[in-house]
């Protein structure tokens, strides 16, 4: 079945930054699953 995206993420639990496992608060369609401070050290796409 498909869902809604803004249901889909509604759903989703807190994104946790890959790196350091600290809580993501913005979404950004391409932030990927870093926080800003990782992303910050290792910006690449
Ligand atoms: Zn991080």
């Amino acid at each position: 079945m498909l869902m809604k995206i803004s249901e889909f993420f509604k759903n989703l639990p807190r994104k946790k930054c890959a790196e350091c496992g600290k809580e993501i608060e913005e979404q950004h369609e391409c932030y990927g699953n870093k926080c800003n401070d990782c992303l910050g050290i290792t910006y690449h796409h």
